[in-house]
């Protein structure tokens, strides 16, 4: 059985500073466990959830803006068992590890020794982390080095796309997968740059055509405006099951998709 933990589902400036949604990223567990995106709130969002960072068997950032890396250094400590034992992997973009233009390098050397594998997640490479892989590909966003990751899990293959405009490119690199996980910024009719309104998420779900479809990194202003009905625009727009997650939600990946609502 895969599971996945929504630890947020706000993204921006503005759902992130004021934690309109929580900021904690994605939680996967299929015999490995791996923590994608560790935003503001994810450490907090673990302990809600009872799951236990020293668990963890690989952070994955998946570009260097805030609401993606702020809480990846202490997950780093969780992971290395408060830094005693040098376990793990972190798996993340050039702009995180090393630095671009604008942005990073945001991981301290010290929380580099506490790894045991570093690994640069660009364009077209993959990793296994015990033995489940992992693929990287490109977005087009602000931070020109960011990287979705598509997982293939024991349930097919799960695709976490990572902020991004639409662009035939980004979308051809999502098909065949059987849960994708789209960040929509913004509502219908409010695009900006370099983030997915509501009409692109509809026709990246059409180009892709998965068996489900998970909204999150919600921005404030399509929050306001409701994510559910967003979700049911694209669903009816596609004929895809669409759904918009919720702050701690589970999805139960088996022969079927089982959504559990955090009822805490
Ligand atoms: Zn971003």
């Amino acid at each position: 059985m895969t599971k996945l933990v929504f630890l947020g589902t706000g993204g921006g400036r503005f759902s992130t500073i004021y934690q309109i949604r929580a900021t904690g990223g994605l939680y996967l567990m299929d015999g490995a466990n791996m923590h994608i995106d560790p935003g503001p709130s994810a450490a907090y969002q673990m302990h809600r959830m009872k799951l236990d960072p020293a668990k963890t068997d690989a952070v994955l950032v998946s570009h260097c803006h805030p609401d993606h890396y702020t809480d990846a250094e202490v997950m780093i400590e969780g992971m290395s068992r408060g830094g005693l034992k040098r376990r793990g992997a972190l798996i993340a973009s050039r702009s995180v590890l090393e630095g671009s233009q604008r942005h990073g390098p945001v991981i301290s050397n010290y929380h580099r020794s506490l790894v045991e594998r570093i690994q640069m997640a660009e364009p077209g490479g993959s990793t296994a982390i015990d033995g489940v892989k992992v693929r990287f590909s490109g977005t087009k966003h602000s931070d020109p080095t960011g990287v979705s990751f598509s997982i293939e899990t024991s349930a097919g293959v799960v695709s976490y796309v990572s902020d991004t405009e639409l662009e035939e490119s980004v979308c051809r690199e999502h098909e065949g997968s059987r849960v994708l996980i789209l960040p929509l910024t913004r509502p219908w009719g409010a695009r900006i740059p370099n983030h997915l309104c509501t009409e692109d998420a509809l026709e990246f779900v059409r180009q892709v055509r998965p068996e489900m479809t998970i909204l999150t990194h919600f921005g404030a202003k399509l929050i306001h405006a409701g994510p559910e009905r967003q979700a049911s625009m694209i669903e009816r727009g596609t004929g895809v099951r669409t759904v918009a997650a919720q702050d701690l939600m589970g999805v139960h990946l088996g022969k079927a998709i089982r959504i559990h609502r955090f009822e805490g």
